[in-house]
């Protein structure tokens, strides 16, 4: 049975989508869809500093910045390959970083987030799989990013600060060898204007407009390549889902807390808020008195956060009741399962609150389901955006289920399915995509759908459990395979498998079962404590803090595997899970 969107949401005709010009034209040019850039508000907001353009400046600043990149790097709009073309962003959320990958989308080229919390060799990986010569960082951050580039062939001169007045404030230098982007704006001011871009017909659809990395369903994190085409889509698909619900012409304050090296970032909160000629307000990471300040001052009306976050709001209620929180008047939550519990205690602590949930990955340029104030039902991921299908097979034998209720493998078919796949990684990109006229994403996620007994019976998609292996760390990817490769690689260590396991703070953590060299020598100990801090120590030297492995380390003899060696993490999750309930 193929699910798809309910009656009452207004479809997104494709034909209208644009397939020639690339997402930047999209968002800043009048001609195309709404063009909230002609409001006067502005569409970033710096929490920190107040900072901000009109949106007038706002599109001559990426324009400019164009024409500086274009003679800075010698790009020009309808030369080269875009893939000769792709800078790497890492940086703390700024005013300038979407509007810097569409000053390089202007140039036909490609943007690559990497996440912010990223060490030297997490960030040279990235570098080095998405091909990047040009790197983007913040002053915070500058150090990593220079050891990470300079190792990866990157001269010195192709490393771009991003400004963020308030590093200044913390005594951060700014080198002088180093251009910043408001340098490069101001020379690109004095240059002329740049040919417009001549793309062929579905040129859109065949082009990366953004790599981001996901593990995907399994392994390594891969550059996962999100078309213009994607997000065009996704933006329509989100602005006709919300369209019954919405005020015509109503904008708002939207915070742009979460970091825009992730999907939901980039085009969930910045893209789709910006179309509907909402501002977003920039902070650069999660501090719970900055947020409530700049709720405060800012009027923020919609908090863009994952789980996590609303459990800290919950967690420090009494705090927050010190600050007017009066203009918020919707939570949306996403990136990781929002209990019902949680969703009800939000609700009871701020029953003026609209709280709405959506499921989506990166694979899907972000949103598949939302919730809609029209249509509530506590628990659920809402129902499907315009144009995207879904089914459910059981995870024995991939065959489909019809039934509500009964839970099984998602797999999704869509416009912002992001079909050029995994780059360089056919095998990946075949095993998760599917291949030919017929392919359906495997989300790798057990769901099922419900009937609303509350509304008009409209289908809602819940999310039951995650069959993947990635865990989710507030939000962020961690790839058990990463760790378990990191652990293997310290000679203490024969063999190991890392899982997720449920924390109250951050959702869920990951936890290593490891065998120890010593034990393959015919010793085994089950409390070699005096290896537990050696193996946590090497895990914090080698990997970002959020894929440390705050779920503990446990000693095993051997690790369970299928008989063509896979580790069988069901197996250890299921034992862990007794473990948890008769603890
Ligand atoms: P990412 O590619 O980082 O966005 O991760 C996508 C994965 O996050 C999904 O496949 C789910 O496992 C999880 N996820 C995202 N949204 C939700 C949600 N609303 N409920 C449960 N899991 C979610």
């Amino acid at each position: 049975m193929v699910f798809t969107q309910p009656k009452w949401v207004p479809n997104v005709d494709l034909e209208t989508v644009p397939d020639s010009i690339p997402v930047s034209y999209f968002m800043l040019d009048e001609k195309y869809g709404r063009a909230k850039l002609r409001d006067s508000r502005s569409p970033f907001i710096c929490g920190l500093s107040g900072s901000q353009y009109t949106s007038s400046e706002a599109k001559q600043r990426v324009d400019f910045l164009a024409r500086g990149l274009a003679k800075e790097l010698n790009w020009a709009p309808n030369k080269g390959s875009e893939w000769d073309k792709v800078i790497t962003i890492f940086a703390h959320n700024t005013l300038d970083s979407v509007p810097l990958s569409w000053a390089v989308h202007n140039l036909s080229g490609i943007s690559s987030p990497a996440n912010s919390a990223y060490n030297v060799s997490e960030l040279k990986h990235q570098i080095k799989s998405s091909g990047s010569k040009t790197i983007f960082t913040c002053l915070s951050l500058l150090e990593t990013a220079i050891k990470a580039a300079t190792t990866s062939g990157i001269p010195r001169k192709h490393i771009y600060l991003l400004s963020m007045s308030y590093e200044k404030q913390l005594g951060y230098m700014l080198p002088s060898d180093i251009k910043t982007v408001d340098q490069l704006i101001l020379e690109g001011s004095r240059l002329p204007e740049l040919e417009p871009l001549q793309w062929e017909k579905g040129q859109a659809i065949r082009q990366c407009a953004f790599l981001m990395y996901s593990s995907g369903t399994t392994g390594l994190p891969k550059g996962v390549q999100v078309s213009h085409y994607n997000v065009m889509v996704n933006v329509l698909q989100v602005a006709a889902y919300e369209s019954p619900a919405r005020r015509p012409g109503q904008t708002k304050v939207v915070l742009g807390l979460l970091p825009q090296s992730h999907i939901y970032g980039i085009v969930s909160i910045c893209h789709i808020s910006i179309y509907r000629g909402d501002a977003v307000l920039v902070l650069p990471k999660f501090d719970l008195p900055v947020l409530a300040a700049s709720i405060e001052k800012f009027k923020i009306n919609v908090l863009f956060i994952v789980p996590p976050i609303i459990i800290q709001i919950l967690n420090n209620k009494p705090f927050l009741d010190r600050f007017d929180l009066s203009s918020v008047s919707e939570v949306f939550s996403g990136a990781a399962p929002l209990g019902v519990e949680t969703y009800r205690a939000l609700l009871k602590n701020y029953p003026s609150w609209y709280i709405c949930q959506g499921y989506g990955m990166t694979e899907t340029t972000s949103a598949v389901s939302m919730t809609s104030a029209l249509d509530i039902f506590p628990g659920s991921s809402g129902s499907l955006a315009p144009g995207v299908q879904a089914r459910i097979v059981s995870l024995s034998d991939g065959s489909d289920i019809s039934e509500y209720g009964k839970a099984g493998e998602l797999l999704i078919r869509a416009p912002n399915v992001t079909s050029l796949g995994y780059l360089n990684n056919e095998k990946a990109t075949v095993e998760t995509f599917g291949s030919g006229k017929d392919a359906w994403l495997r989300t790798g996620d057990e769901a099922m759908f419900l009937k609303n007994p509350n509304g008009d019976g409209n289908e809602h998609l819940f999310i039951i459990d995650r069959i993947k292996e990635l865990i989710k760390v507030n939000g962020h990817q961690v790839a058990p395979a990463e760790l378990e490769a990191c652990l293997i690689s310290h000679p203490l260590i024969a063999d190991a498998a890392v899982i997720p396991v449920p924390d109250d703070a951050a959702g869920e953590v990951p936890k290593a079962f490891v065998v120890l060299a010593l034990h393959n020598r015919g010793q085994f100990f089950q409390n070699h404590s005096e290896f537990i801090e050696e193996i946590h120590d090497y895990v914090k030297q080698e990997k970002a803090h959020y894929k440390w492995l705050k779920g503990g380390i446990e000693f095993v003899k051997s690790i369970p595997k299928s008989p063509s060696g896979k580790i069988l993490r069901r197996t250890l999750r299921d034992y862990e899970r007794q473990k948890i309930r008769q603890s």
